[in-house]
C-alpha cells in the first residue's frame, strides 16, 4: 500500500470517528442534521480542489467520485433539513424516510461505479478535471433536482400556512438558498455539460458558488432566528430558576453541573469532586439505586434547612451507569406549617375537651334545674305543677285505652295544732315523715305530689275503685302507725283521704283539663266528707 493511500485512509478514519462522536453524543437532532448537512456541502468544493491538485488519474477519479457522491446526498440533506425545519420529520414513517434516501443511494452507486467506464463520465484527454458526461449523468442530475424541488415545495407550503412571522422569514431565506443553488447548478450544467462540446470553455466553481451561497442563506437563517441557542438557553433558564437544587455528577463523583438552588447548600463548583462532608448521610445514598432521605443542612447564610435529598443514577440506553443526579428540595416551610398544624391540632383538641366538660356540666345543671322545677323542695316528692301535667297526660292515655285510674287527695289531720305546738320546723319534719310513709305503699307507676300546704295527691293508674279504696286504707294505716322522731318528741299524725276512681268512658267528650278539674273537685269534696266524718278515714266519691 502506498503512503498517500495510508494518509487518505487515516483521514477517512478520523472523519468516521468525528461522525461517530457526533452521532452517539447527546446533541440535538437539529445539531446533527446541521453538521451532517454542512459537511456534505463542503465535500464538493473540497474534493474538486483535491482533484485539481493531484496529478494521478486514479486519485482524480477517487476525488471526483467523492465530489459527486457528496452531491448525491446533498439533495437528501436539504430534504431532511426541510423536514426538520418545517417540523414534519416526526410525522414521517421510518420507512418513508428510507425511501427518500433511495434515489440518492442509487445515483451515488451509478456515479461511483461508472458502468462500462463511460456511462456516467469519461475523462477528456488525460485528466478527469475535464470530462464528457454519459447518459447516467442525467439520472444523477434529475435525482438532485428532484430533492431540491421536493424540499422547496415542502418549505413553500409550510411558509404559506404557518402563522408565526419569524418561521416564515426563516423558511423564505432557506427557499431563496435552495433556489440559488438550483440556479447555479443548472447554470453549471448548461455551460459546462451541454454547451461545453461547442465552446470547449469550462467555467469553474459554479456549483460550489451555488452551494456556498445557499449555505450562507442557511447559516443566516439558523443564526438569526436562534434555532440552536433557544433550547440550551431554555434548559439553563430552567436549571437556574427551579427551586429544586440539582447537582449532576459523573460516575467518579466529579461535579459536571450545579444549579443556583443547589449552590445555596453546597460550596462546590463544576470540576470539583463531590464529597458529602456537610451532608454526611447523603454519602449513604451513593449506591446504584435511586434513594432519598430527609435531613437538615446548614446553608451558606447560616440557616439550618430541612431538605429531602434524592440521589438517582443516570444510565444510558443500554442501562450502563453514567453518573448521578442529586436533587435538594427545601421543605423547611412545609415542616414549619406541619408543626403549626400539629400545635393547632393539640390546642383544638384541648379546647374540645374543655368544651365537652362544660357541655357535661351544663347537661347536669340542666337536669338538676329540671328536677328542681318539678320537685317539691321540702318533701322531695313531685310538686303541684308537675302533677297537673302528669295527670293530664295520664288521663289522656287512660281515656284512649280505657284504663281505669284513681286520684286521692290526702290531708293531714289537725296539722295546724302540730305547728302551733311544736313549731314550723317540727311540722316540716312531720310533713317529710308522712311523705315517706305514703311512698312505702305505692307502685312504681303511682305518683305522689305535694299539692299545697299539708295536702298531697296520689295518682294511681290501672286502679279501680276497689283497688283505690284498699290502697288508700293501707296508706292511711301506714301514716297512722308512723312515728316521726324529732328532738325529744315522738310524733304521730293521721290523715284523711278523699278519692275518686274513673272507669266510665262512654259519655265523656270534654277536654282532659276539664275532666281533671272535675275529678279533683269531687275528690276534694270526698276529703271534706272524710274530715266531717271525724278524720283519719277514707271516703270515696260516688
Ligand atoms: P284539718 O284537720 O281540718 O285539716 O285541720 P288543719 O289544722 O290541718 O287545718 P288546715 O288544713 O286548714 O291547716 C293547714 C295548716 O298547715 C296551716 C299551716 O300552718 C300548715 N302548713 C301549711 N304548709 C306548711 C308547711 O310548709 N310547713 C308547716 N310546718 N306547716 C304548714
Ligand atoms: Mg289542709
Ligand atoms: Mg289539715
Amino acid at each position: 500500500m502506498q503512503p498517500d493511500w495510508i494518509d487518505s485512509f487515516l483521514f477517512l478514519f478520523l472523519l468516521l470517528i468525528f461522525i461517530y462522536v457526533l452521532a452517539v453524543n447527546n446533541i440535538t437532532t437539529l445539531h446533527k442534521v446541521y453538521l451532517a448537512f454542512h459537511s456534505l456541502m463542503m465535500i464538493w468544493p473540497f474534493s474538486h480542489l483535491l482533484m485539481h491538485i493531484v496529478p494521478e488519474l486514479r486519485f482524480q477519479w477517487f476525488f471526483l467520485n467523492l465530489a459527486f457522491a457528496g452531491l448525491c446526498f446533498l439533495g437528501l440533506g436539504w430534504l431532511v433539513f426541510a423536514l426538520v425545519i418545517t417540523k414534519k420529520i416526526d410525522e414521517q414513517k421510518r420507512s418513508t424516510l428510507y425511501l427518500y434516501a433511495v434515489p440518492s443511494i442509487l445515483s451515488a452507486v451509478l456515479v461511483t461505479t461508472n458502468p462500462w467506464h463511460y456511462l456516467f463520465a469519461i475523462p477528456s484527454g488525460y485528466s478527469w478535471t475535464i470530462r464528457i458526461y454519459g447518459p447516467l449523468f442525467w439520472v444523477f442530475a434529475l435525482s438532485g433536482l428532484f430533492y431540491l424541488i421536493l424540499s422547496t415545495n415542502l418549505m413553500l407550503r409550510t411558509a404559506r400556512t404557518v402563522a408565526e412571522s419569524n418561521i416564515k422569514k426563516q423558511l423564505s431565506l432557506c427557499i431563496r438558498g435552495i433556489l440559488l443553488l438550483i440556479f447555479f447548478s443548472v447554470f453549471d450544467v448548461l455551460l459546462n455539460v451541454i454547451v461545453y462540446p461547442y465552446t470547449r470553455v469550462i467555467v469553474p466553481g459554479l456549483t460550489s458558488l451555488g452551494i456556498a451561497v445557499s449555505a450562507v442563506c442557511f447559516v443566516i437563517s439558523i443564526r438569526k432566528y436562534d434555532l440552536f441557542r433557544i433550547i440550551n438557553a431554555a434548559q439553563r433558564e430552567v436549571m437556574d430558576n427551579i427551586d429544586t437544587g440539582i447537582v449532576v455528577l459523573d460516575r467518579d463523583r466529579l461535579v459536571l453541573d450545579i444549579n443556583a438552588s443547589a449552590a445555596k447548600f453546597l460550596n462546590i463548583k463544576p470540576g470539583q469532586i463531590f464529597n458529602a462532608s456537610n451532608v454526611l448521610e447523603i454519602g449513604e445514598l451513593f449506591n446504584d439505586k435511586a434513594k432519598s432521605l430527609q435531613t437538615e443542612i446548614k446553608r451558606h447564610d447560616g440557616q439550618i434547612r430541612h431538605v429531602t435529598v434524592n440521589v438517582s443514577p443516570v444510565t444510558d440506553d443500554k442501562d450502563k451507569f453514567l453518573g448521578r443526579i442529586i436533587t435538594f428540595n427545601d421543605i423547611t416551610e412545609i415542616q414549619i406549617l406541619l408543626e403549626q398544624i400539629r400545635v393547632n391540632n393539640f390546642v383544638l383538641q384541648k379546647q374540645n375537651q374543655e368544651l365537652l366538660a362544660v357541655q357535661e356540666e351544663l347537661h347536669k345543671a340542666n337536669q338538676k334545674l329540671r328536677q328542681m322545677s318539678i320537685t317539691d323542695e321540702l318533701t322531695n316528692c313531685y310538686n303541684r305543677r308537675y302533677m297537673l301535667g302528669h295527670m293530664t297526660d295520664e288521663i289522656a292515655v287512660a281515656f284512649r285505652y280505657k284504663i281505669p285510674f284513681s286520684i286521692m287527695i290526702l290531708d293531714i289531720d289537725r296539722f295546724k295544732l302540730i305547728n302551733d305546738t311544736y313549731g314550723h320546723l317540727v311540722g316540716d319534719d312531720v310533713l317529710r315523715g308522712v311523705v315517706g310513709a305514703v311512698k312505702k305503699n305505692l307502685r312504681r307507676s303511682d305518683v305522689v305530689s305535694r299539692f299545697g300546704g299539708e295536702e298531697f295527691i296520689v295518682y294511681a293508674p290501672h286502679t279501680d275503685r276497689l283497688g283505690a279504696l284498699s290502697l288508700a286504707e293501707k296508706i292511711r294505716l301506714t301514716v297512722e302507725n308512723h312515728t316521726t322522731r324529732i328532738y325529744q318528741y315522738c310524733l304521730r299524725v293521721t290523715i284523711s283521704i278523699g278519692l275518686i276512681s274513673f272507669n266510665d268512658w262512654s259519655a265523656e267528650t270534654r277536654p282532659v283539663e276539664k275532666i281533671l278539674e272535675d275529678l279533683l273537685t269531687k275528690a276534694d269534696k270526698a276529703l271534706y266528707r272524710a274530715k266531717a266524718n271525724g278524720r283519719n278515714c277514707v271516703v270515696a266519691a260516688d
